[in-house]
């Protein structure tokens, strides 16, 4: 597959449509101008890429809408060399973004498929990352404590033993809610055992789900 002057081009376009719908951070901005989308596609989808939509991936899985992606990371303030742990590497899109963004990622994937899939994939065009397969809900404790902690499907409830991976300091971003809607929910860090949540409005993804699936 190739990335064609055609592909950047669309990909400024999707840049600037999603920060028509409000996201401001110039890194953010500058990853989703550099992250081949296409790549990471259903080879159906594929003429869609640079949508501002989800799109299946397989094994009844997505990956994220872009503006999705952007808000979360956004939310997430990453910066350059911190540890972060995604939960649902899916595509490995927006693990290619925390990449671009200068991040050091380990991505853990509950669905072997997508796993084998990313873990191939992603270095083969540059990204490199930790993979893992397995139950996120555990977190990867062995690797952490992390700077940043993003959770890429919906979650029953915040998930407590991602919170004792965070860093002081640090911040975990996780949609909560049921399967029809989540908020997005910030949590920082502040002690030990101090932590603080904000709110930050609707979205829809696909179901944390517990253990792991062949
Ligand atoms: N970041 C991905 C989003 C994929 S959708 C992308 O941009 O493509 C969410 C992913 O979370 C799915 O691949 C799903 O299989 C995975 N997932 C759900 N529950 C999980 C869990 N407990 N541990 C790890 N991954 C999980």
């Amino acid at each position: 597959m190739k990335d064609t002057y055609r592909h950047k081009g669309l990909r400024k376009a999707l840049a600037e449509e999603v920060s028509a719908k409000g996201i401001d951070d110039e890194s953010v901005l500058k990853a989703v101008m550099k992250v081949p989308r296409h790549f990471f596609m259903d080879t159906s989808f594929v003429q869609y890429a640079y949508k501002d939509q989800a799109f299946p991936i397989g094994c009844g899985q997505t990956i994220s809408q872009p503006y999705t992606v952007a808000f979360q990371t956004q939310l997430l303030d990453v910066k350059r060399h911190n540890k972060v742990l995604e939960v649902g590497t899916g595509s490995g899109y927006q693990t290619a973004i925390l990449i671009e963004m200068g991040a050091k990622v380990y991505t853990i994937e509950r669905q072997r498929d997508l796993y084998l899939k990313a873990q191939s994939f992603l270095p083969s065009i540059g990204y490199a990352a930790n993979f893992f397969y397995g139950d996120g809900y555990e977190g990867l404790k062995s690797y952490g404590p992390y700077d940043r902690i993003l959770v890429t499907a919906g979650a029953n409830h915040i998930p407590e033993k991602l919170k004792t991976q965070l860093k002081t300091g640090g911040i975990m971003v996780v949609p909560v809610g049921d399967s029809q809607s989540q908020i997005m929910t910030r949590i920082v860090r502040k002690s030990e055992d101090e932590f603080i949540k904000t709110e930050h409005g609707h979205f829809v993804f696909v179901p944390l789900l517990k253990g792991k699936s062949m």
